[in-house]
C-alpha cells in the first residue's frame, strides 16, 4: 500500500494546480468571499495520529456536514423514535427541495436533506433555550476533535439569517403541517448557527473518527455511540451525505460521505479513517468539486472503497 503522508502530499500538490475548481456558494452572500484557490485535506487515523496536507489549517464553514453531528445527538436523545418524523431514503432531489416536502406532506425524506436536518434540529431544541441547544453541539463537536478553540462563524450565520428564505420557507411548510414542535424562529436561528460552525480539516477529520471505529472515539476509548448506530450513520451517510449527487459520489469514491455547501467534505473508511476535505468551489449538485476528486484519488490510491477495489491503485 503506498504511504498515507506522501499520497495525501501529491493529492494535495495536484489539486493546487488545478484550474477547475468549481463555484463558491453565494446564497449564503458570506461564502460567496472565500477564496476559491484553496484546498486542504485530513485523515485521521485509529491511533489518533492525523496525516495532513494543503490548506488543512484553514478554518471553513462546515455547514451541512454539521448534520452528521446533530443527527447522532438527536438519535441520542429520541432513539429509533427519531424516525417517525423524518425519513431515511434518499431524497433524488435538490437539498432545498419544497415539492418533494409538499408531495410528502411535510415529513422530509431523510436527516440531511435542509427540511430533513430542521427537524432534527427542532428535536434537539425541545425543552431548551436556543442558546443551550447551540451550546449542546459546540460542546459535542469540540470533544470529538478534542479542540476547545472550535467556534461559531457569526457573520456567516447572520448572513444565511437574513438570506434563508427558502430554509424558512420549508421550516413554515412543516410547521403548517404539524411536523415541527418549536416556533419556526428559534429552531432556523439554531439551525443556522450550527451550519456556520467553523472548523479545520483537521479538526473535522478528528470529530468523525467515532463512525470509523464502531462508536467509539479512538483516543479516549470513550463509547460515542453503539457500532450498530455507527454504522447506521454512516449508512445514511452513503445513501443520502451528497443530496441529489449521492449516487455519483458512490459510485466515485465509494465512502460514506457528507458534504457542505462551504465545500467540506467528510468521509469515513470503516475500521481504518475518517477523512475530512475541503475546497470551497462547489459542482452543480452543490458538492465540492475538488473534494470530491480528491476523495476519489485518495480511495483509489489506498484501496479504501467500501466496495473494494484493491489494485485500482495501479490505474491512477
Ligand atoms: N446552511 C445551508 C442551507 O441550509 C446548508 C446547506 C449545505 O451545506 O448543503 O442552505
Amino acid at each position: 500500500m503506498p504511504d498515507l503522508q506522501s499520497t495525501v502530499d501529491a493529492i494535495a500538490a495536484e489539486m493546487a494546480a488545478r484550474p477547475d475548481r468549481g463555484d463558491v456558494a453565494t446564497y449564503i452572500p458570506e461564502l460567496g468571499r472565500v477564496d476559491p484557490g484553496q484546498f486542504g485535506i485530513a485523515v485521521a487515523l485509529a491511533d489518533g495520529r492525523v496525516v495532513a496536507a494543503g490548506d488543512a489549517e484553514m478554518t471553513f464553514s462546515i455547514q451541512s456536514v454539521s448534520k452528521v453531528f446533530t443527527l447522532t445527538l438527536a438519535l441520542g436523545l429520541a432513539g429509533d423514535r427519531l424516525w417517525n418524523r423524518v425519513g431515511r431514503e434518499p431524497s433524488g432531489s435538490r437539498f432545498n427541495s419544497i415539492v418533494q416536502l409538499e408531495h410528502e406532506r411535510g415529513v422530509p425524506r431523510n436527516p440531511f436533506i435542509n427540511a430533513g436536518a430542521i427537524v432534527v434540529t427542532d428535536h434537539i431544541l425541545s425543552g431548551h433555550q436556543p442558546k443551550e441547544a447551540l451550546g449542546e453541539i459546540l460542546r459535542f463537536l469540540r470533544f470529538l476533535a478534542g479542540d476547545e478553540t472550535i467556534l461559531i462563524d457569526r457573520a456567516v450565520a447572520a448572513s444565511e439569517e437574513r438570506t434563508g428564505f427558502n430554509n424558512r420557507a420549508l421550516a413554515n411548510f412543516m410547521k403548517g403541517n404539524g411536523v415541527l414542535d418549536n416556533p419556526v424562529d428559534p429552531v432556523l436561528g439554531v439551525y443556522f448557527h450550527h451550519c456556520a460552525i467553523a472548523m479545520t480539516a483537521r479538526q473535522l477529520a478528528k470529530a468523525g473518527s467515532f463512525l470509523a471505529h464502531r462508536g467509539r472515539h479512538p483516543e479516549t476509548g470513550f463509547s460515542v455511540v453503539t457500532p450498530e448506530r455507527a454504522r447506521r450513520i454512516n449508512a445514511i451517510m452513503l445513501t443520502c451525505g451528497h443530496y441529489d449527487g449521492s449516487g455519483e459520489f458512490a459510485y466515485r469514491v465509494g465512502l460514506p460521505g457528507k458534504s457542505g455547501v462551504g465545500g467540506g467534505i467528510l468521509a469515513i473508511v470503516p475500521g481504518k479513517a475518517s477523512i475530512a476535505v475541503w475546497s470551497p468551489g462547489l459542482d452543480a449538485a452543490g458538492n465540492s468539486h475538488l473534494g470530491r476528486i480528491a476523495l476519489e484519488k485518495l480511495t483509489a490510491r489506498m484501496g479504501w472503497s467500501i466496495f473494494g477495489g484493491e489494485g485500482d491503485a495501479a490505474s491512477r
